[in-house]
């Protein structure tokens, strides 16, 4: 299914993974089509190849399909004006399409994303990244902010969050990201090690907390910083 999708634009790719069934949301579909994904790869001739791609730094960007699944998943925690945490940052690209989400017609400036990653030249790549694709206004204002530092802590600072995206694979569950959930509030995450599953994480209005198991996947681990 994933290869199925590519196209040879940015809107094609797009039009091609919601005519495969990839995913059904409109409102996903039209944040994907504004952020345009050779601003995010290295090698910009596989841009609108529906797999990863190396990004430097041992990182990898996520292939378009598992990025429409996470902000799928997301979807109804990331209404205009909510805050989102995306963990393990990397390129930029899903901060991008979950700023598009939650900075939509009602916002009123509110909507916040808030990327952590721990390697630094990769920070500045991805800010680099955002700022060619249009979003330099929103980094300046601080509605877009990348920052460095250990992910499975999360980011206290800016949270609670009505949305969290994890894009490395945790062993377990991060504690503190579930901490820093709003309630009410979602976490998309891949949990394991050799054997990887995405867990949907639901905090209710009373703070109960519920994990579903979604998908079999291959992550790359949340890890110690490279030194
Ligand atoms: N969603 C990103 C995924 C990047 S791959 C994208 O599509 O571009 C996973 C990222 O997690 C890598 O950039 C890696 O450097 C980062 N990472 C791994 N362990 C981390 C940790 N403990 N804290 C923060 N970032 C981490």
């Amino acid at each position: 299914m994933a290869w199925r999708s590519s196209g040879s634009t940015n809107a094609e790719l797009i039009s091609n993974m919601l005519r495969n069934g990839v995913f059904n949301s409109e409102r996903v579909a039209a944040a994907m089509t504004k952020v345009d994904r050779a601003n995010y790869v290295l090698d910009k001739g596989d841009a609108y190849m529906d797999s990863p791609q190396r990004i430097g730094y041992g990182a990898t960007i996520s292939a378009p399909h598992m990025h429409a699944h996470a902000a799928e998943t997301l979807l109804p925690f990331l209404r205009p004006g909510a805050r989102v945490l995306d963990v393990g940052s990397g390129s930029g690209y899903l901060c991008a399409v979950l700023f598009h989400l939650v900075d939509a017609p009602g916002s009123q400036g509110q909507g916040k994303v808030v990327g952590i990653e721990h390697v630094p030249e990769l920070v500045e790549r991805s800010t680099e990244n955002l700022r060619r694709d249009g979003l330099g206004r929103a980094l300046d204002e601080a509605r877009i902010e990348v920052v460095a530092g250990d992910g499975r802590e999360g980011y206290a600072r800016e949270g609670p969050y009505d949305a969290i995206h994890v894009g490395a694979a945790a062993p377990s569950m991060p504690k503190k990201l579930v901490e820093q959930l709003k309630a009410p509030g979602r976490m998309f995450i891949p949990v394991g090690t050799s054997e990887q599953k995405i867990v949907q994480v639901d905090k209710d209005e009373t703070g109960a907390v519920t994990e579903t198991e979604l998908i079999d996947v291959m992550y790359v681990p949340l890890t110690d910083r490279p030194q």
